[in-house]
């Protein structure tokens, strides 16, 4: 039997229930998405956009599903589950087939009565070119969910995270998307600052309905950089009403922001209805998705990095992935210009400025033993520990020997600091080092590198 086969099939009856029960907003974010492909006698088959849809139907409504389906043994709803084919690929055709430029945009017709000042999307931000890892595969997922299906999954969409972790780049790889497979659809990105300015500029030339035709008139509105409405009382009362007409009409909504909606000064109205969709976190990249990117952008750039380089790299820079960038551009530069192979030594050179960037705190010996440990590959355990494996010791000595020269403290206080250890100890590994380091090349450089990575 098929959907439209039977008038109220359970699913509709459970719709109906659902409806009546959950708030409008949960309804259109998370219920309408998901389209009934069949009842059977003992099943019923959904398509849902994705996994979390999924979720959120089995989390919130369980009971309620069992009341109204079939149920399985075990006391579950008897529901199979189709995830929609995910997108990835079609974003890759995209990047290939050099539509995805900011030419393509929404008809120009529309446009002509009122200009404002929308961002043109950057080509390189699409969903293929986005690395992901652990810290990021829940927004990205988001924001496929939503580009595949605009204003049916989740509406508003906020994406919210620090300077530099791609909260931009995922909103422009939404427009790509919507732009090159829903032709009809009109997409545009704003900047909350662009979107302030055109509002004075109208204000002043009494043309802000043709403004607000225009803003209401999109299909798909992405907004970055939220954070800008702070304090701009007069502006916050406008941008909630554009923002409420777009999403009760159906119209998708994207917003990135630099904190979460509830750390933004801004009135509750407008928090809440930032709240309405799914909020969604743009992590830090863990190491092993920093050398990801940092690969995948060096490779695009034709550079060749060893592994243990971009290990190194990752390991130095590591607050957001423009700097990750930075330091690749700048590395390509030198090695190109003085025909140089890229060596942990050359690395060492010509980012000294970036891996010195650090904020000088108050040096610790933790921030010595965490620098000495990466540069010798030992664990910070060990160095701790009293093992008197050679290169153990080695690295230790080494550590004891950096804090006489970083930290502001007595012998008696490092000693305490490395686990209480006798100062004559501490003075042993400084005359140590500072004889084996005038000796070997090769020592003086791994202790002035780690020198140089202290981060407090
Ligand atoms: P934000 O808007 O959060 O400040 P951006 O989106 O401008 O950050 O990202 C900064 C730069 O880092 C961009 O060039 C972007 O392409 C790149 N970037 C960020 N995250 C990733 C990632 N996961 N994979 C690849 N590139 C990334
Ligand atoms: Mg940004």
């Amino acid at each position: 039997m098929t959907a439209t086969a039977e008038a109220l099939n359970v699913w509709d009856q459970f719709l109906q229930y659902a409806k009546k029960n959950c708030s409008q907003a949960a309804y259109a974010n998370w219920l309408a998405p998901i389209s009934l492909i069949e009842v059977r006698p003992n099943e019923v088959e959904l398509r849902v956009p994705n996994i979390f849809v999924k979720e959120y139907l089995l989390d919130n409504f369980r009971a309620d599903l069992c009341a109204f389906l079939p149920v399985q043994a075990s006391g579950n709803p008897s529901i199979k589950f189709v995830i929609e084919a995910p997108i990835k690929q079609e974003a890759k055709k995209v990047s290939e087939g050099g539509v995805d430029t900011p030419s393509s945009a929404s008809p120009a017709s529309s446009q002509s009565e009122f200009r404002g000042s929308t961002v043109p999307l950057n080509p390189a931000y699409i969903f293929s070119n986005f690395i992901e890892g652990p810290a990021n595969q829940f927004v990205k997922s988001a924001a496929m969910g939503v580009a595949a299906r605009p204003g049916k999954s989740y509406n508003p969409l906020f994406v919210h995270g620090g300077v530099g972790l791609g909260k931009t780049h995922l909103l422009h790889s939404i427009g790509h998307y919507v732009r090159s497979n829903f032709k009809d659809l009109r997409v545009q990105c704003i900047t909350t600052e662009a979107f302030i300015n055109d509002l004075v500029d109208n204000l002043r030339n009494k043309s802000v309905d043709q403004m607000k035709r225009y803003y209401r008139s999109l299909d798909v509105l992405l907004v970055d950089d939220i954070q800008f409405l702070q304090n701009r009382l007069n502006f916050e009362e406008e941008f909630c009403n554009t923002f409420e007409a777009l999403i009760n009409q159906g119209k998708q909504v994207v917003i990135a922001s630099d904190k979460p909606p509830g750390q933004l000064k801004l009135s509750e109205r407008m928090v809440a209805r930032m709240e309405w969709g799914l909020v969604a976190n743009v992590g830090v990249p863990d190491l092993e998705t920093r050398v990801a990117i940092l690969q995948y952008k060096a490779e695009r750039k034709g550079l060749a990095i060893p592994s243990n380089v971009a290990f190194f790299i990752a390991e130095h820079v590591h607050a957001n992935v423009r700097q990750l960038e930075g330091a690749i551009n700048r590395l390509s530069a030198h090695s190109r210009l003085m025909n140089l192979e890229i060596t942990e030594e050359l690395v060492e050179q010509c980012l000294s400025e970036v891996l010195q960037a650090a904020p000088t705190e108050r040096i610790t010996v933790e921030h010595i033993l965490k620098s000495v440990a990466s540069v010798f590959q030992v664990r910070v355990t060990d160095l701790k520990g009293t093992a008197r494996t050679k290169g153990i010791a080695l690295a230790r000595q080494v550590a004891m020997y950096l804090a006489t020269s970083l930290m502001d403290e007595s012998l008696v206080a490092i000693g305490n600091a490395f686990g209480g250890r006798a100062h004559s100890t501490i003075l042993h590994a400084k005359a140590k080092i500072e004889e084996l380091i005038g000796q070997q090349e090769m020592l003086r450089r791994q202790v002035d590198m780690a020198r140089r990575n202290v981060a407090p």
